[in-house]
């Protein structure tokens, strides 16, 4: 998140809803609601397709389009059952998980950009083929099974349940809720919002922490989770998939301070493929109010990126409530495209002149990367390289570590807590935790 001078920043808690990470119910599609209501075996002269592009109820009838789910596609009239995710894809009404295949999921997913409405959809489960995948409880503790070094854990919580993580343990303490504070740093390899996917860097350093070690989470109730474990990406493009909601394009300059610090990095800024988002239904998003520190509406928001190829998705809106930028967890799930947590958001407005360098910060946590220390002195961040700056520092005893405070240690970090001073280069050990993000091509 980026704030410029306020206090200790943490991410905002997601709601559940009915854009739940994985397996909520699915809010049922108005007529009917898969193929299967229209024909018991292929095949099917009549699917269920769309009937009234308005209010998006579907009904019994003939293919209207060529393209099959999966096909690319700019308008519902070219897909079979008329709908085209935001995302440029053909996609298939569903009732619930057995009407997709097994790399899909049945979720609300947004189709239509110019006039963005939701429909409970096929999509696929992530943006890139997962090493494992299994089911962990239901349970308070679940142990997370082994991984390739450098592997993004990613946990998706089952439907009904709003679980929030309380400890991580290794073979150490490496996450506690109720200890990040500068008595007990934790070591973090997760920095979870409360609730929603969960994902979990092992290591989250370049050491100190065990991969094969047994790591064990526990929640503040039973959960079931849905574990997909993907590999640490093996190149060196970084794509974005840009949502425009309610806001104009961007300039080109706006992605020269994320350029810059991938470049740092050894990595580069690859596409950015745009997608500009209209309608009512969509709009309604582009100012982002928050409730109780939450912003609610973030789960609809980043369910827009259902359907993408591996990216960071960004979601552009005019204004976040007490934010310039939001990342959805450190790290962001970014294999899971349309999750809660897959991606970063940044007001357009709210963050004026800054937009570019809140948006390289933003992408930094959802690659992985954390404050090198918080406004407060905690520290959660594990790299041996970046310079940090002491509570010692706070030479107005404000209890805030302001930048000028932090004078090379740290303030012109881009990963410094306030980007007042931010630069873009990001330092050996951060580019390595960049560079092994799985959507790193
Ligand atoms: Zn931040």
């Amino acid at each position: 998140m980026a704030r410029q001078a306020l206090t200790l920043a943490l991410l905002a808690a997601l709601g559940c809803g009915d854009d739940s990470p994985a397996e909520c119910p699915p809010q049922p599609n108005p007529g009917c609601a898969s193929d299967a209501e229209c024909c018991a075996s292929p095949p099917c002269a009549n699917r269920c397709v769309r009937s009234d592009a308005l209010v998006l109820s579907l009904e019994c009838a003939p293919p209207i389009g060529a393209g099959e789910p999966g096909a690319p596609c700019t308008t519902g009239d070219e897909c079979a059952h008329g709908l085209c995710l935001v995302t440029g894809r053909c996609a298939a009404p569903c009732g619930d998980h057995a009407d997709c295949a097994t790399d899909e999921r049945c979720r609300r997913a947004w189709v239509d950009g110019d006039a963005a409405r939701r429909a409970t959809l096929c999509v696929p489960r992530s943006s890139l083929p997962p090493v494992t995948t299994d089911v962990l409880g239901p349970g308070a503790r679940l142990t997370l099974g082994s991984a390739p070094l450098g592997a993004h854990h990613v946990l998706l919580p089952r439907c009904g349940v709003l679980p929030e993580l309380l400890t991580l343990d290794g073979a150490s303490r490496l996450y506690d809720v109720d200890a990040l504070g500068t008595d007990a740093p934790p070591t973090s390899p997760v920095f979870a919002p409360d609730p929603g996917p969960i994902t979990v860097a092992l290591p989250s350093g370049l050491d100190g922490v065990d991969p094969a070690a047994e790591h064990v989470a526990t929640f503040d109730q039973p959960v079931t989770m849905d574990r997909l474990v993907f590999a640490p990406g093996a190149g060196s493009r970084i794509d974005i998939d840009l949502f425009l909601v309610g806001v104009a394009d961007l300039e080109d300059a706006t992605f020269d301070p994320l350029r810059a610090m991938l470049t740092s990095a050894g990595a580069s800024l690859g596409e950015v493929r745009v997608h500009p988002i209209g309608g009512p239904e969509a709009e309604r998003l582009a100012i982002l109010e928050s409730e109780r520190g939450a912003i609610p509406e973030l789960p609809e928001l980043f369910a827009l990126g259902a359907g993408l190829p591996p990216s960071v998705p960004v979601f552009a809106v005019r204004q976040i409530d007490l934010f310039l930028g939001l990342a959805g967890a450190i790290p962001a799930a970014l294999p899971v495209p349309g999750a809660p947590s897959a991606g970063v958001v940044i007001g357009v407005d709210t963050a004026g002149d800054m937009l570019g360098i809140v948006l390289a910060h933003e992408v930094g946590h959802a690659l992985g990367l954390f404050h090198l220390v918080e406004a407060d002195g905690t520290q959660r961040e594990p790299l041996a390289d970046t310079p940090v700056c002491p509570i010692d520092a706070d030479a107005d005893g404000d209890g805030l570590l302001e930048p000028d405070e932090c004078d090379g240690a740290g303030a012109t970090n881009p990963l410094f807590w306030s980007i007042e001073r931010a630069g873009t280069t990001l330092t050996p050990d951060q580019a390595s935790i960049v560079r092994r993000s799985p959507i790193v091509l």
